[in-house]
């Protein structure tokens, strides 16, 4: 069994234009996220909160995933590549090289309440072209559970009740599993991923018996995570992939190995080379 190692509360902040968020990243949780980045959840029906959205801006050496559960939020990017994402929907970019884009709220009311998630990627693969992709929410492979709850598999593969079930993204060298997994009250579920790495664990509503909501649990390597939600029932995110053991440097929207490939990206971003070529 996995066991519970660490709980870490996510922070209040303000990401883009003055959007309000709850985070989990920096420097202290690289080692614990790892190959994860960063974990940022958009909740509010409040526009003021949230209107302001996240204007044209750059990413270099690692991949996005965008996750709504209510509302809806506009991708364009200098590909020429524009999606609109709402409830259930995915959205998974590999910034690669480079990315110019802008992530606006499609709405000017009303709730906005979804995920980015930032996962790195190894040295061998930081500078491969942009790439994105969008999974619509009936395309993502989803079971329910004989108390009433449901998983949905957004990345890889579980095994659940002896079932396997596969989400769509195509491989990827870091093997991401990334589950949303409701609970009903007091309801269990034991799941069997990636067995060899740790799992997290993001309570967004209500909680486990050991995890309030807006804190993250890490779980050590096992063969089954076994979940129970409180009397309140609960709903989260489970995240797994095979950590990158490489040096690790970040400002900002760019994550690279070294201080030089930095400096790089931020030159590359002043003299606009991240478009040519592509
Ligand atoms: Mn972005």
């Amino acid at each position: 069994m996995r066991q519970l190692a660490q709980v870490i509360a996510a922070q209040a902040t303000q990401d883009g234009d003055g959007v309000k968020i709850h985070r989990l990243a920096g420097r202290g949780l690289h080692q614990r996220l790892n190959p994860f980045l960063m974990i940022d959840e958009i909740n509010s029906d409040d526009a003021v909160d949230y209107i302001g959205g996240f204007p044209e801006h750059p990413h270099r050496g690692f991949e996005t995933i965008t996750y709504m559960k209510a509302g809806q939020m506009r991708h364009r990017d200098h590909m020429g590549n524009e999606g609109l994402i709402g409830p259930g929907d995915v959205q998974w970019m590999t910034a690669g090289a480079g990315v110019l884009h802008s992530e606006m709220p499609e709405q000017v009311g009303g709730l906005l309440h979804g995920f980015q998630i930032w996962l790195n990627l190894p040295a061998a693969e930081k500078m491969k072209p942009a790439a994105y992709r969008e999974i619509v929410s009936a395309d993502i492979t989803q079971q329910g559970l004989s108390g009433g709850g449901l998983v949905r598999v957004i990345a890889g593969e579980v095994l659940l009740n002896q079932q396997r079930l596969r989400g769509s993204l195509p491989y990827m060298s870091t093997r991401p599993v990334l589950l949303d997994v409701q609970l009903a009250a007091n309801e269990t579920v034991e799941l069997s991923f990636n067995t060899q790495h740790p799992a997290l664990v993001y309570v967004y509503k209500g909680a486990t018996d050991l995890i309030a909501s807006r804190q993250l649990g890490i779980y050590t390597e096992g063969e089954v995570l076994a979940l129970k939600a409180d009397p309140s029932g609960t709903e989260l995110l489970v995240l797994s992939g095979q950590p990158i053991d490489e040096p690790l440097v970040q400002y900002g929207p760019f994550v690279m190995n070294t201080a030089e490939e930095i400096e790089q990206a931020i030159g590359d971003f002043q003299n606009r080379q991240f478009v040519s070529g592509l």
